[in-house]
């Protein structure tokens, strides 16, 4: 069935500061490429630091403003509004990320539900804010204090482009749910969901200035936020080296932050696992979403006696997997991002290739696929825990078959890795399930299963995958300050 391009995808598109679309300072644009046939879908706007002045000035009037005085129940039923806005408008969502980052529609699609029960998790927090509690006091009597949690501010996130269209809750609900306000940063690589939602949120009666979206650049846009004297509080997600630059610039005014990084996932198959079920899950667990995930369960670790035939059986699954231009039926993977990332991952193929035994996959597709970005789902074997393609984080379809001969040596080379951000592994045996699943040093551990995530639970990172809470009461919490006052009632 032919998907229609939504109206949306065309044009230029501005930046949504103060509740209205305005030109950015630099009159400059970038192109919106759709991923599976290299075409341009719309140009986004180039933002830079004149932009998230504007922005954050903004944002700051609207916190200090009447949104300041929104109750929780009026918080409550705004964050429902924008849920209905979201859940009817859905396909056009999920159509205009699918162009936009290359994910195939089952995927896109696929995160209605969770969105929807994400937006009324949020929904249900915003009684978090407030008094917290009034504890018995030890100093002198004639004292009474009342400890609150109060709302931080100003907060940017910056966001991905592997998953934009939900990667955004992650700042705009808390915001929404504890009376923050927002200057979000899309990636620019995929920015046309994130400025579509806003826009929805905007005609669902989120009051001016509450969400701002400056698109553009990282060294720009998010290099001005980092540093941003207006900005409280920084919720990134992306890479290591990016993080780290965050961190250095917001040493200014020592915002708050939470970053969100990547991984090199062990994913462990013991010889009592269930291979019916561990083959499938463990290659999805990496192939899903071309590899671009952050918990993607790139190493994967498998006892010797069952390696090779572990091998074959991924291989098998991997030559299953369909792959191709996300819109079309029964495509269950799509294309990378970009020519860069193309590169990236065709970079690591060939390192893999020299280091390790390339089993399957590892070819760009050809023919009606060769103007996107495409990569095979790919297997490499008897990879040891110290090569490269088993170190670094590739952000592709590719998978690393390591063999162990113990319980111990799993978990060692499990967690040797700079990474803390999640982990799996596949075993009939319950004592071995707890065993292992405890001695993982990372945010979320899977057992029998890989990537499921709830939103009242979510998810974070260890070691160097980052700090702070996705999703669940800790992640509101962390949008809000504590605060003691005080009273001489004697
Ligand atoms: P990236 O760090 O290059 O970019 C992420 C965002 O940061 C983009 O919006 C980018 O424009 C911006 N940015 C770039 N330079 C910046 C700077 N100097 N200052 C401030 N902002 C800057 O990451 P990417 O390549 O777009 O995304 C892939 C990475 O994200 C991977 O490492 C992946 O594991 C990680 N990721 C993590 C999670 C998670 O929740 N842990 C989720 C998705 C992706």
């Amino acid at each position: 069935m032919t998907i229609a391009t939504p109206a949306f995808v065309q044009g230029t598109k501005k930046l949504l500061i103060g509740g209205e679309w305005v030109e950015p300072s630099s009159g400059q644009y970038i192109d919106a490429v759709n991923p599976a046939n290299g075409e341009v879908l719309a140009r986004i706007a180039q933002g830079d630091a004149r932009d998230v002045d504007l922005a954050v000035a903004a944002a700051r009037r609207a916190f200090e403003g009447p949104w300041s005085q929104y109750t929780p129940h009026e918080r409550r039923k705004l964050l429902l509004s924008v849920h209905d806005a979201i859940v009817d408008n859905f396909e056009e969502l999920a159509v205009i990320e699918t162009l936009d980052m290359g994910a195939p529609l089952a995927r896109t699609r696929g995160y209605k539900e969770w969105l929807s029960q994400l937006l009324q998790f949020y929904a249900g927090q915003t009684g978090l804010r407030g008094i917290q509690q009034t504890p018995p006091l030890s100093i002198a009597p004639g004292f009474t204090a009342i400890k609150t949690l109060e709302p931080v501010g100003v907060v940017g996130g910056i966001i991905p482009w592997n998953g934009p269209l939900m990667g955004l809750w992650w700042i705009y609900g808390p915001a929404l749910a504890t009376g923050c306000t927002a200057v979000l940063k899309p990636a620019e690589d995929a920015s046309l969901a994130a400025l579509r939602v806003s826009e929805l949120m905007m005609e669902a009666g989120v009051p001016d200035g509450v969400i701002n979206v400056v698109t553009g650049y990282g060294k720009d846009v998010g290099q001005a936020m980092s540093e941003h004297m207006g900005i409280d509080r920084i919720a990134f997600t992306g890479s290591l080296p990016t993080a780290q630059a965050i961190v250095r610039a917001s040493a200014n005014n020592v915002k708050r932050l939470q970053l969100e990084l990547g991984g090199k996932s062990p994913d462990i198959v013991f010889d009592d696992a269930d291979l019916d079920k561990a083959v499938p899950g463990a290659g999805m667990g990496v192939f899903t979403n071309s590899g671009q995930v952050c918990v993607a369960g790139t190493r994967i670790f498998v006892q010797r006696s069952i390696h090779d035939e572990f091998v074959e059986r991924l291989s098998a699954f991997a030559k299953t997997v369909k792959i191709g231009d996300g819109l079309a039926d029964g495509v269950q993977i799509g294309p990378l991002i970009s020519q860069r990332q193309l590169e990236r991952v065709q970079h690591y193929i060939e390192v893999g290739s020299r280091e390790a035994q390339l089993v399957s996959g590892g070819q760009r597709l050809a023919g009606e696929f060769e103007k996107g970005f495409y990569i095979e789902p790919t297997v490499f074997a008897n990879v040891s825990n110290d090569m490269t393609i088993a170190r670094e984080e590739i952000f592709g379809p590719v998978a690393s078959v390591i063999p162990f001969d113990t319980e111990e040596e799993a978990l060692a080379l499990a967690n040797d890795t700079p990474y803390g951000l999640a982990g799996g592994l596949w075993t009939e045996n319950l004592g071995r399930a707890h065993r292992v699943s405890s001695g993982i040093r990372s945010g979320t551990v899977w057992v029998n299963t890989y990537g499921v995530i709830d939103p009242a639970i979510g998810f974070g990172g260890t070691k160097m995958s980052g700090y702070g809470w996705k999703g669940g009461r800790e992640h509101v919490e962390s949008f809000l300050y504590q605060k003691a006052t005080y009273f001489n009632i004697a």
